[in-house]
């Protein structure tokens, strides 16, 4: 067979962008294919969460310093509504300069893009706003950058995958050694259902200001309508409201003082004043977990499309970007002949299945455990803050897990 490709990543979305940065320079002819048109900025309303560990691996793929609007973690302060109990985690306490940091969806993904772009050609500049399919040479190796690239068909066949897909209405077949499925997941949802459980809730996002915010310094609130998070971003906060779907389609009818109000009521004082509000998001939640076993021969899925998590524990992208990296390494420790085998997606699975099943495991608890209002759990709860707050070697561990994952 002729691959046509080593490796072919569908969705250059942040973990799959990330993984071709891993790969480049390495003499394998690799193509990422984007669904979006090359000049398309990403429009999503997310700010995302990176943890210390996410920084160390985005400064090794060349990108950490590129980032712009970035707003450090120094603090994280978690409590719950109508009851004792509550953890402080300093970065100090941890040894490290901060603890994450928050940054805006399109930020991230415009600076892996440009990165990539940048790979393909470092004299060309700006990196955006070029061809739709743009490539490099690197040693012997060959990287494609292929946007308007919706995927819609993947088969795997005995000795490789075989990728279908339409740009600009024309039909394209492309074979390829190893396909990575870094969609988001839903091109193989319908063939290889995920597990999934449904929490019922939604998760309201926007941008807030306030009379007292608290420098570099997050908040964690459970409640018995779900978990609220004020992330530190610029001047004020990235709001993340969860609450029941019913529930959160009302609030972004509400108008702004109506919205400032009931935050206020829900969240307490510790930032004093809501004062502003930005435009409002939606996001239904739930876990998803597809099929352990790769589900066709030479396919791997990564990132949100191996596992979608709730955003409670800011892990989504955090475990994605460890997921890339990792397979990056497998890939080349490869031998030529074992690249995609099912031996080798085997052993990349096996070293993932720690991490991947203690955050699941870790985002699955929280959500369930602090999303209710039963006074037994709720004793239990400030248990289990206060012991958070008081004992080092338990905040050492809940804070390496979520910095590092459970491989850090
Ligand atoms: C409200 C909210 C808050 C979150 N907060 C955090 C946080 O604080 N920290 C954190 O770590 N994570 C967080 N997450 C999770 C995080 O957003 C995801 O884990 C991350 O975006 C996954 O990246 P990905 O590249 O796997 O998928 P995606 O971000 O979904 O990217 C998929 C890419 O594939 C492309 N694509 C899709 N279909 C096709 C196709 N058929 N052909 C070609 N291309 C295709 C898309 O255009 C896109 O570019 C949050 C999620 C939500 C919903």
């Amino acid at each position: 067979m002729n691959a046509g490709y080593d490796i072919a990543i569908i969705g250059g979305g942040p973990v799959g962008a990330a993984l071709a940065l891993a790969l480049r320079g390495s003499k394998l002819r690799i193509c990422v294919l984007e669904a979006r048109p090359a000049n398309a900025a990403s429009a999503d309303a997310r700010a995302l969460a990176l943890s210390y560990g996410s920084r160390l691996l985005l400064n090794r793929l060349g990108v950490w310093n590129s980032l712009r609007d970035v707003s450090p973690i120094h603090t994280i302060h978690i409590s719950q509504k109508q009851s004792f109990g509550r953890a402080v985690l300093h970065a100090e306490e941890l040894n490290v300069p901060e603890l994450g940091y928050v940054i805006p969806y399109p930020a991230l993904q415009d600076a892996l893009t440009d990165a990539l772009q940048h790979t393909l050609s470092p004299n060309l500049s700006p990196a955006r706003g070029r061809g739709k399919r743009d490539s490099a040479e690197e040693g012997s190796g060959k990287l494609q950058y292929i946007t308007g690239a919706s995927v819609t068909h993947l088969q795997g066949e005995t000795d490789h995958a075989v990728i279908g897909y339409q740009q600009d209405g024309a039909k394209h077949t492309l074979n390829t050694r190893l396909a990575v499925v870094a969609d988001g997941g839903k091109l193989l949802a319908q063939q290889f259902p995920p597990k999934v459980r449904d929490y019922g809730q939604s998760a309201l996002i926007t941008h807030i200001t306030c009379s007292s915010p608290q420098a570099k310094t997050a908040f964690e609130r459970f409640t018995p309508q779900g978990p609220l998070a004020l992330l530190p971003f610029k001047e004020g906060y990235e709001l993340v409201w969860t609450a029941p779907h019913q529930a959160a389609q009302e609030m972004l009818a509400w108008d702004d003082a109506k919205f400032l109000h009931e935050l206020h009521q829900h969240f307490g004082d510790r930032v004093g004043e809501f004062l502003t509000v930005s435009k409002r998001t939606c996001f239904p939640l739930g876990l998803r977990r597809a099929p352990q076993q790769t589900p066709m021969p030479h396919v791997v899925l990564l990132g949100n499309a191996a596992q979608t998590l709730h955003p409670v524990a800011g892990q989504g992208f955090n475990m994605g970007l460890r997921d890339a990296w990792e397979l990056s390494q497998a890939i080349l420790d490869a031998k030529a002949e074992e690249l995609g085998s099912e031996a080798m997606l085997a052993a990349y699975r096996a070293d993932r299945r720690t991490d991947r099943d203690a955050g699941i495991r870790f985002t699955d608890s929280l959500v369930r455990l602090f999303s209710n209002d039963l006074p037994l759990i709720s004793t239990g709860r400030a248990a289990a803050l206060t012991a958070l707050d008081c004992l080092p070697f338990v905040k050492k561990f809940v804070a390496k897990r979520m910095m590092f994952g459970a491989n850090g």
